[in-house]
């Protein structure tokens, strides 16, 4: 069992399988991207699936699978039935901005994918293009129709909330969970990156989030969704779906932190805004027995800092993008 410095029991791997992706989120990525890592220094299916393996026997029972835009890596679907054989996992999910699922929703299914969380910050089709710099909300709405279509439970649909830019549709993402049987979280936006976006004017906290949102009924631990990480949710009367609310500065959720963070290039991060990280991709291929690597996700335990640094004010928090990072 993985337990941290601060009492936290670490059951929980965030993974990330590529850095790039074929969005340009505004909060995200710059409008020119960013130089992804060259194909070899990309972990290959076999590391990922040894390094899951050597986590799952320490007592990682969640995964899941991020980037990037995870389904933008080739052999996606044979990665993930690699991984959901593997011994001690419980529950395996994975992020996408939505944009291909619809093409890959059966076979991920098939895989062994239980569940889905879509990235979606605009109903409206003329603004998609101007917060993703890409079009596509009409793939991503096909793709969550055929994801719910394909068995996906629960689907998620993850928005960030910009003031000024989409925080008007809380309201019509609230009416999406009395559509369709999807739970919303509304996520608070955070200063990570270089995109220099983040300022306080489009930062909207937690209160004014939910105040927009109408009324809203609390639920009891015992009705929250599965995987229910650092959200808090609700229900909107008539809702499907439930509400949920992700707020990393308002409201510092690291006192329930039980993961690790493994970027797609092989670093080991013990918190989304650590600078540090260790460098499991070269110990793997440097011939280290799984004892070395369990020693390696030891160590990022023990790293793990009793809270995030990140700030409203006071400049940005790190280099990295959330692509790189994982988010
Ligand atoms: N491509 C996948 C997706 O779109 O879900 C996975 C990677 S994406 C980086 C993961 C999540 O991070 C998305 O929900 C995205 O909206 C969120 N994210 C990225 N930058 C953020 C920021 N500055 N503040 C809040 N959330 C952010």
């Amino acid at each position: 069992m993985l337990i941290d410095p601060f009492g936290r029991r670490i059951d929980y791997l965030r993974l990330s399988v590529t850095d790039r992706c074929n969005l340009r989120c505004v909060y995200c990525l710059p409008a020119q991207g960013v130089a992804g890592s060259a194909s070899q220094d990309l972990l290959s299916d076999a590391e990922i699936a040894r390094l899951v393996g050597i986590g799952a026997s320490l007592g990682i029972s969640k995964l899941r699978i991020t980037g990037g835009e995870p389904l933008a890596r080739p052999g996606i679907v044979a990665l993930l039935r690699a991984i959901a054989v593997i011994p001690g996992l419980a529950d395996i999910s994975l992020s996408t901005n939505g944009v291909l699922l619809s093409k890959m929703a059966e076979d991920l299914r098939g895989a062994g994918l239980a569940r889905v969380n879509v990235s979606l910050d605009t109903l409206r089709p003329e603004r998609f293009p101007a917060i993703a710099r890409r079009r596509g909300l009409e793939n991503v709405m096909h793709g969550i129709h055929t994801a719910l279509k394909v068995g996906f439970s629960p689907v998620k649909i993850n928005v960030v909330v910009m003031n000024g830019v989409n925080a008007d549709e809380i309201p019509d993402f609230i009416s999406l969970t009395r559509r369709l049987p999807v739970h919303v979280r509304f996520i608070e936006l955070m200063p990570i990156g270089e995109t220099g976006f983040f300022n306080s004017r489009r930062w909207l906290p937690l209160r004014e989030i939910q105040a927009r949102c109408g009324p809203l009924e609390p639920l009891s631990r015992a009705k929250q969704p599965v995987g229910c990480g650092p959200a808090v949710y609700f229900k909107s009367p008539a809702g499907l779906g439930r509400v949920g609310f992700i707020s990393a500065l308002s409201c510092n959720f690291c006192g329930r932190c039980n993961r690790l963070r493994l970027t797609a290039n092989g670093r080991l991060l013990p918190c989304l805004a650590s600078a540090r990280g260790l460098n499991l991709r070269d110990c793997l291929r440097s011939g280290a027995s799984d004892a070395k690597i369990a020693e390696l996700l030891r160590r990022a335990v023990a790293m793990k800092p009793q809270r995030h640094q990140m700030a409203p004010e006071g400049g940005r928090v790190r280099e990295s993008f959330m692509c790189s990072l994982g988010g």
